[in-house]
């Protein structure tokens, strides 16, 4: 009988200026769910791929099936039965499914390629996993959720008996999730072994039979669910004690701020992205923006923050038309904006942090004076933003490439919220950052609302809407499928209408 099925033994890696992995050891048994939880950076990604044979480790040893192995390679850890999903899908996109399943591990019949043969396999293997999929289907016509299935059938394809899967809930609806967590439970019955990474502690504490906590490269903590509380993991995670409820009253809506009238827009391959929206946002409240990602929310924020074109419709803000406006016009109505791709639109690596802080207002008063930049206002508003919102660093003329993610967003919403807003657009606004800024950010923005901002929240993490949320609006395909009061929304309502399912 294997005892070990998988494990790393004082595993270290390093990266150029990092230290990935320190000396951790993690161990998975036979029928078991081990749950890596850690921050954004804590060294996940890198243990599982130094397990699969993607990374060599600097130090310490895997262990496959009781034996210390030396990987040469992915292909060495799949031939041991370790199978692999990928944060990033490795598919090919013009292919079947059956052919992508069987890639490189074919049948063969007289030295052909037996596709008729696999197919049989794979129908087999998907019914009694649960893991339905159309064996003719090709990849790219499949949504999301069907290609990670797809993932999943071809490590099963090649007898895996562990699978490790990184972050494989976030492109998922909440429905797909559970469905996704029911089939990995039916496989650890079989003796299938899962290594499952997440940052949602709610899942964790769902599935996991072992939980190891990372931090900063090293094991943390190692505990159960049914000794750990969400508090307690969270705490874990980041170190120190945090808030993990947002606290906010009943939203007193005013006028109609933002309106968005029969809105269409395209995406960057010329496909409509933002197909009809309707949508109002009031002064004093958050419409969150629920929705898989990929489904418009990216072109629905760049329309109304004058980053893209608009193909048909309308954009009004406090009655006035912005529809194709410059950013800087929009910013110049009221609006502020805290980008999705924070690197991209958020700042400017090669600046100050002081340069940053006044990135769209340079050239006006008070930062600017007849076209000539006033460098000690500016390095006042900097210091001023950096004390008020919490930015870590040791002064406002370092560049602001030397800040960690969550400092850097502290900074875009300082600057973003020391003029008062009309409108803010706040898109992923805590996307990969640590859990002490997200609480942060997160009552920042409320109180944006008590001021009387409206506030248009788009998020790929439903906990986050539903917990910042008045109202709720969810997109599928580029469309609004439909607006529900926050107050009775559940998982359920809104996990629906985000798999397109009405009524
Ligand atoms: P997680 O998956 O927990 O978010 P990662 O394992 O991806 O964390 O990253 C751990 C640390 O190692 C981070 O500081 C990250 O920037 C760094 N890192 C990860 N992969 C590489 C790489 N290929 N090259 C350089 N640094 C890396
Ligand atoms: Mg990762």
């Amino acid at each position: 009988m294997t005892e070990l099925l998988l494990a790393a033994r004082n595993v270290t890696k390093r990266f150029p200026g990092v230290l990935a992995n320190d000396d951790v050891s993690v161990e998975l048994r036979p029928g078991r769910i081990l749950a890596l939880l850690g921050e954004n950076g804590a060294g996940k990604s890198t243990l599982v791929n130094v397990l699969f044979g993607m990374y060599r480790p600097d130090g310490g040893e895997i262990i496959i099936k009781d034996e210390v192995v030396d990987l040469r390679g992915p292909d060495d850890a799949i031939s041991r039965g370790i199978g692999m999903v990928h944060q990033h899908f490795q598919l090919v996109p013009p292919m079947r499914v059956v052919e992508n399943i069987v890639l490189g591990a074919e049948p063969t019949k007289l030295g052909l390629v037996d596709l008729d043969e696999a197919r049989v396999r794979v129908v087999e293997l998907s019914e009694r996993y649960g893991l339905e999929v159309d064996p003719d289907a090709l990849v790219e016509d499949l949504p999301v959720g069907m290609q990670q299935r797809v993932e999943i059938l071809k490590a099963l394809y090649r007898n895996a008996d562990v699978l490790i899967l990184d972050e494989p809930t976030g492109v998922l609806t909440p429905q797909e999730a559970d469905h996704l967590l029911g089939v990995l439970r039916g496989l650890t019955e079989s003796g299938v072994g899962i290594v499952f990474i997440t940052h949602k502690l709610r899942e964790v504490l769902a599935i996991a039979d072992d939980i190891v906590v990372l931090r900063a490269g090293r094991v943390v903590g190692a505990t159960t669910p049914t000794q750990a509380t969400e508090t307690g993991l969270a705490e874990m995670m980041v170190g120190r004690s945090v808030v993990l409820r947002v606290e906010k009253t009943v939203a007193q809506p005013g006028d109609v701020v933002l309106q968005v009238e029969d809105l269409k827009v395209d995406d960057d391959r010329g496909h409509l992205a933002v197909d009809g929206v309707n949508l109002q946002v009031r002064s004093g409240e958050i419409l969150g923006v629920a929705g898989v990602e990929g489904n418009g929310q990216r072109e629905l924020v760049e329309a109304i923050t004058g980053l893209r074109h608009t193909s048909a419709g309308e954009i009004t803000i406090n009655g006035e038309s912005l529809t194709n406006s410059s950013t800087r016009q929009v910013a110049q109505t009221g609006v502020g904006h805290i980008p999705e791709d924070r690197e991209k639109h958020g700042i400017v690596a090669v600046y100050s942090l002081a340069e940053n802080s006044v990135l769209n207002r340079y050239y006006r008063q008070p930062f600017s004076n007849r076209g000539i930049m006033r460098r000690e206002v500016i390095h006042e508003h900097a210091e001023a933003v950096v004390d008020e919102f919490d930015v870590r660093t040791p002064n406002v003329t370092v560049s602001v490439s030397s800040l960690s993610g969550g400092n850097k967003q502290k900074l875009i919403v300082g600057r973003e919220f020391s003029e008062d807003i009309e409108l803010l657009v706040a898109a992923q606004p805590t996307r990969g950052i640590d859990i002490g800024a997200i609480e942060f950010i997160h009552r920042r923005i409320v109180e944006q609302r008590d001021n009387g901002a409206a506030v248009l929240l788009v998020s790929a993490e439903l906990d986050e809407i539903l917990s910042l949320a008045d109202r709720i609006a969810v997109l599928y395909d580029g469309k609004l499928m439909g607006v529900l009061e926050a107050s009775l929304a559940n998982r359920e309502s809104v996990g629906l209408l985000m798999a397109g399912i009405t009524g």
